[in-house]
């Protein structure tokens, strides 16, 4: 393990937001460490859709920082040859009310470059998407979306070959007291440190973490076998557009909220919409639930798996194909989409604290380095 002063700046957590402050850290010729403590990525960051989603977000905290990380992505893959496997979203409203939710949306200048199709003209262009009950379907073509388990590791090296960054894996960060850095492999010396710590809030400055009010969300997830046929983009229903900030923002949503309570109340006691996103062999990852992480535990349950299943033949009026894995992610939650703390001089407490940072995360990473003043 080093010792003497021997980097610029050190990143805790090896998950998409302490990799995007790695590479702004980096791209400004900062000597930089990146400290993990799996052999790999194995939070959040991988257990998502690698899904950058613009259309529907929030405005202030998370669309104009989804697009600026959508540009970074796009440069990434390119330069670390990482496949795009998808671009743009299709959300498909069974309901006249969503429909109307979707007219409103496509009047506002967050729908730039998006179209709200017919239901005969969504089917000529997508016929997998059941058209029994169907009234609508925006189609943005802002989104793009990698495969999260392999995107990562790519990024991690590409990092070390490209621009010099050094990976700790396996390795926990257990204090830091700038310029030190106690690691469960020694110690270690850096003039600034960005603690991204996903959902661990129990290492690095927990009391900071409890006085934001900082908790986790449980989310289950599927990966279904190619289903013979291929989407035109990642697939969403009508239970997104309560959730997405950019929709649910709009008066709108008033009509759709009560007639979803009525239709789906199960799905939305459970925090369930469905996104459909079909990965680079045809398999879909669908998704997701959301639940307080320390009631649930971790148990994934059959009901909510159910539950998606329903709503994927709801939309797309087929049998789903075989399931082929199931998992449970996590991550963390608090009031506002991003928590940037200064618990210590030159030291940042940095956490999406609203299941986005797959969208966000290299434009939250520009801010950071930016904001420590290099
Ligand atoms: C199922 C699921 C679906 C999602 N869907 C979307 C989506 O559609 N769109 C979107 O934008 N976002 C989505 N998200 C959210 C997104 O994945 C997260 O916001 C993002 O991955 C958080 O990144 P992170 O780097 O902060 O955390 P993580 O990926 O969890 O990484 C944190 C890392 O820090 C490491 N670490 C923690 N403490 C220490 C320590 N003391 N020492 C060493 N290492 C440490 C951990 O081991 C971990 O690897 C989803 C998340 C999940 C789970």
């Amino acid at each position: 393990m080093a010792s003497a002063r021997d980097f610029d700046i050190a990143v805790v957590g090896a998950g998409i937001v302490g990799l995007a402050c790695a590479l702004a850290a980096a791209t400004r010729g900062l000597r930089v460490v990146v400290i993990e403590r799996h052999p790999r990525a194995r939070g959040a960051s991988v257990r998502n859709f690698g899904l950058v989603t613009i259309t529907g977000q929030d405005r202030d905290a998370i669309w104009s920082r989804a697009r600026r990380s959508r540009d970074i992505w796009q440069a990434v893959a390119a330069a670390a040859g990482i496949p795009i496997v998808r671009h743009g979203l299709w959300v498909a409203a069974r309901r006249a009310e969503s429909a109307a939710l979707l007219e409103a949306f496509l009047h506002s200048d967050m729908a730039e470059g998006c179209e709200l199709l017919t239901p005969s003209a969504a089917n000529r262009r997508c016929p997998e998407l059941a058209t029994r009950g169907l009234q609508a379907v925006l189609v943005s073509p802002h989104e793009l979306r990698v495969e999260p388990r392999d995107a990562m590791p790519a990024l991690a090296r590409w990092l070390a070959r490209e621009h010099g960054v050094t990976f700790l894996w396996d390795t926990a960060v257990r204090t830091v007291d700038l310029p030190r850095l106690d690691t469960s492999r020694g110690a270690l010396s850096a003039g600034t440190a960005v603690v991204c710590p996903g959902d661990d809030l129990a290492t690095l400055f927990p009391e900071r973490l409890a006085a934001a009010g900082v908790s986790r969300c449980s989310l289950q997830m599927l990966r279904l076998e190619n289903p013979g046929f291929t989407l035109p983009g990642t697939v969403m229903s009508d239970l997104s557009l309560v959730r997405y900030g950019g929709f649910a923002g709009l008066p709108e949503v008033a009509a759709l909220q009560r007639r979803l309570s009525a239709e789906q109340a199960e799905w939305l006691r459970h925090g369930i919409h469905l996104i459909v996103a079909q990965s680079g062999d045809g398999s879909l990852v669908v998704g997701d639930s959301h639940h307080d992480a320390d009631a649930v535990g971790p148990f994934a349950d059959e009901r909510i798996y159910a539950l998606l299943l329903d709503e994927y033949r709801a939309v797309t009026g087929r049998e789903p194909p075989p399931v082929r894995e199931r998992w449970i992610g996590s991550y963390a939650v608090a009031n506002g989409a991003v928590l940037v703390d200064v618990p210590a001089p030159g030291v940042r407490l940095v956490l999406v604290t609203s299941g986005s940072g797959a969208s966000t995360g290299f434009a939250i990473g520009e801010e950071v380095i930016e904001g420590l003043g290099h």
